[in-house]
């Protein structure tokens, strides 16, 4: 009885000391797990602050392109996006280089929908989707080419003879009318002249002046269009003609079309950019025949110039000075759309 009063308590005990140490193994275990999901927090924590951090970095950059783009786009103070219809607006070489008998060097890579009374040529836009192709009335109004077997919207000073009629191209700005002859001047490689080829090249070899190469900075249309500063430059030293922009702009919430084709930077353009780098100014060519501008600029006659500030110095008024004494009109900061670049023109 005695002994197998005291195997109970034996066993007894067994099962309360290993409940006890089973307890305590648990609550071991149970701490390990503790401070194991504690050290997993902590590390969770961390990447949390540097992914705050990383946030907090790109937030910065976000800011800055944000402000950066701001500011290009207002100084300009003409370009707003059309997101809607982000595609690629660039006319390939062979189309803007083909000569048309009754257009000239005219054409631009656009849907054949598009195309007003359909003069198009395929096979002139290779890199674009098949239903884009060489118009070359693209820069025309519907009324003109339905109107005229020939007609096109153009410059009145580029249509041999005054052959053209008023009240045909609605759309465009007050100069330009429904030709029906083959206008002048529109191929790149009819060129401006060799006095004109000389300043430009002086122009491209000078180290106060840079200028911008992509046109993409003011207007997501105008990315890699042939029409910046650059290539405007480039162009005219190399002897051709500068490229102007050929796509719809929204300005002041109207849309507003650019003209495309070609067009001679003119000697007083050219002559102030040099004169005011060898008066040690450092400048960027902002825009000179591209790029987004009121119906009626300057611009698109090879006359105006858009610069900004390369270094900190500030220099807007000498700018604005020096075009005024050469016989130029200036915007500069305290004009409407210049706060931060001064556009100078010359008659
Ligand atoms: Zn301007």
């Amino acid at each position: 009885m005695m002994i197998r009063l005291c195997m109970v308590l034996v066993a007894v005990m067994f099962v309360f000391v290993s409940k006890i140490s089973a307890q305590s193994n648990s609550e071991e275990l149970q701490e390990k797990r503790g401070q194991k999901v504690l050290r997993k927090l902590e590390e969770l924590l961390e990447v949390k602050e540097l992914l705050d951090l990383l946030k907090e970095d790109s937030n910065d950059m976000n800011d800055e392109q944000d402000n950066k783009r701001t500011e290009e786009t207002i100084e300009l103070g003409t370009s707003e996006e059309l997101d809607e219809e982000r595609r690629d607006y660039s006319t390939d070489y062979d189309c803007a280089h083909r000569d048309h008998p009754d257009y000239g060097c005219v054409g631009k890579c656009i849907a054949t929908s598009k195309c007003p009374g359909n003069h198009y040529i395929s096979n002139l836009c290779p890199n674009k989707p098949a239903d884009v192709k060489c118009c070359f009335t693209a820069n025309s109004d519907s009324q003109c080419t339905s109107g005229f077997s020939d007609g096109h919207c153009i410059a009145t000073s580029q249509c041999p003879n005054n052959d053209y009629v008023s009240n045909y191209c609605p759309t465009k700005p007050p100069g330009v009318k429904c030709c029906r002859s083959k206008p002048t001047d529109t191929c790149p490689n009819d060129g401006c002249g060799s006095s004109l080829k000389t300043k430009a090249c002086n122009v491209k070899s000078n180290s106060n002046i840079r200028l911008r190469d992509n046109n993409s900075v003011f207007n997501s249309k105008g990315n890699n269009d042939g029409a910046d500063a650059t290539s405007n430059i480039a162009d005219m030293c190399n002897g051709k003609k500068s490229k102007r922009s050929s796509y719809d702009c929204v300005i002041s919430g109207v849309t507003v079309p650019t003209p495309g084709g070609w067009v001679c930077i003119q000697a007083k353009v050219l002559d102030y950019l040099i004169a005011l780098a060898n008066d040690g100014h450092d400048i960027l060519v902002n825009t000179i025949t591209g790029a987004c501008h009121s119906k009626t600029s300057k611009h698109y006659s090879g006359l105006a110039v858009d610069i900004q500030k390369e270094s900190s110095a500030s220099n807007y008024q000498a700018w604005m000075t020096k075009c005024t004494s050469m016989g130029g009109t200036a915007y500069g900061p305290g004009d409407a759309g210049h706060a931060n670049h001064v556009h100078c023109h010359f008659p």
